[in-house]
């Protein structure tokens, strides 16, 4: 079997391109280690930047997601049991969208494979690229059902599998450089069935340790605290999650918070990597696959829908016109907004997770950055535009 393009991984970012070359009528085949169930089911972001939205909208991507998103204009601060209202829109004329991921990825899943006639296979193992180097490249793979491997010959390959996918290593080492950042702690991630407890998203900088609110659904709220490195989730009971979400997040006329049930409790290891440079022969990364950036700044799934709209117009150019322009630009022009991002995640840990560091002079400076957001317009617009993403890098 040959296929022009085969996708491995089935989540925002191959489904995307997948989408993009159906729509041009390109042939392709996506490759899913989970089920459809579990890839429609996996809560993990709900921050859409509206560049991102628009970029879905213009193809074809975004009817749910507009009629269902909630558009948030603004974010809070709290520090020492004050609020700062921090209002975004008025400085960039943008707004956010809460859409949770599952409801996307349902939403892409749907469009390419029961609308757009797209070919998946899920629940396939052992996923091994060939030949990346010559002009037929070929994915290989274990069927879940009879145990045979199958073998695809592709014109291109999408590595779209995450950051633990098999796509990343089929690089040759000493052809890639891998930068990692490691922020040095942890966030003990959670989803409570509960509704929001405050109309946006709420960052607590706390000596006790960040804490974060975000809306998901009028049902479900997504919070984040701050813990060590490696800690284990069943160290945080119900009682002791709450205790500290209060305290934390607690301030002066805040609404008290809407307790619920804790649907998930995980520790993410804060740490981020850059894979350079995303393309090798017919190999190319996009999204998770090729940079993962801890989710302080909410940036992760925007990457990858901005990586999978320049890999998608990139393939259809070459397969359909022979234009081979976007291809030859791909990685640079990803890296570019990809640095910007892991900046100013860097940039805004440091502002939550200065106040805990036990160090007075990280705390000094994290309590500088928050007064210059509230004291400088021209700090404050700058901030809004990176929160945002706004400018279009590359
Ligand atoms: P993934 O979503 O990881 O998809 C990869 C797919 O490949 C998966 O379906 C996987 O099953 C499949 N796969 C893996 N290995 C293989 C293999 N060997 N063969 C075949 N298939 C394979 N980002 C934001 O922008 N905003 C947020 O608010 C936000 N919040 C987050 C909160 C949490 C708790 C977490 C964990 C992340 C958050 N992110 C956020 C980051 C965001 O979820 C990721 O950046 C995003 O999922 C990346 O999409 P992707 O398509 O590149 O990879």
């Amino acid at each position: 079997q040959h296929f022009s393009v085969v996708v491995v991984g089935a989540g925002p970012a191959g489904l995307t391109v997948g989408n993009i070359l159906r729509a041009a009528g390109v042939d392709c085949l996506v490759l899913e280690a989970g089920t459809r169930d579990f890839i429609e089911r996996r809560p993990r972001a709900g921050v859409i930047e509206e560049r991102a939205v628009r970029g879905l909208e213009r193809r074809g991507l975004a009817r749910n997601l507009l009629e269902r998103a909630q558009a948030h204009t603004e974010c809070e601060f709290r520090f020492d049991g004050e609020r700062y209202r921090f209002e975004y829109t008025r400085l960039t004329g943008s707004h956010h969208f809460v859409y949770p991921q599952q409801f996307l990825v349902t939403d892409l899943v749907r469009e390419y494979a029961d609308v757009r006639g797209g070919e998946i296979r899920f629940g396939v193992r052992d996923v091994r690229l060939h030949g990346l180097e010559s002009g037929r490249p070929s994915v290989s793979y274990v069927c879940p059902d009879s145990g045979e491997r199958r073998v695809v010959e592709a014109g291109f390959v999408a590595g779209c599998d995450g950051a633990r996918g098999v796509s990343r290593a089929a690089l040759p080492p000493g052809r890639v450089r891998v930068a990692r950042h490691d922020y040095g702690v942890g966030w003990l991630a959670l989803l409570a069935e509960a509704p929001p407890s405050a109309d946006c998203v709420v960052f607590g900088m706390h000596p006790r340790g960040f804490a974060g609110h975000m809306a998901r659904s009028s049902e479900v709220t997504r919070y984040y605290l701050q813990c060590p490195p490696g800690d284990d989730p069943g160290n945080w009971p119900h009682e002791r999650v709450w205790a500290e979400l209060r305290e934390r997040l607690g301030a002066v006329g805040a609404p008290p918070l809407e307790e619920g049930r804790l649907l998930e409790r995980r520790v993410l290891e804060m740490h981020s990597h850059v894979v350079e440079p995303m393309a090798f022969g017919r190999l190319f990364l996009a999204g998770d696959a090729a940079h993962l950036t801890a989710p302080i700044a909410a940036k992760g799934m925007n990457l990858a829908l901005y990586d999978a709209f320049l890999l998608g117009d990139g393939l259809v150019a070459q397969l359909t016109q022979g234009d081979g322009t976007g291809l030859s630009g791909y990685s640079a022009t990803c890296l570019a907004q990809v640095w910007d991002y892991q900046e100013f995640s860097e940039w805004l840990g440091e502002m939550y997770h200065g106040t805990a560091s036990g160090d007075p002079y990280r705390a000094g400076a994290a309590l500088a950055r928050l007064r210059r957001l509230f004291g400088s317009p021209l700090a404050a617009a700058a901030f809004a535009e990176q929160y945002l993403g706004t400018r279009t890098t590359g």
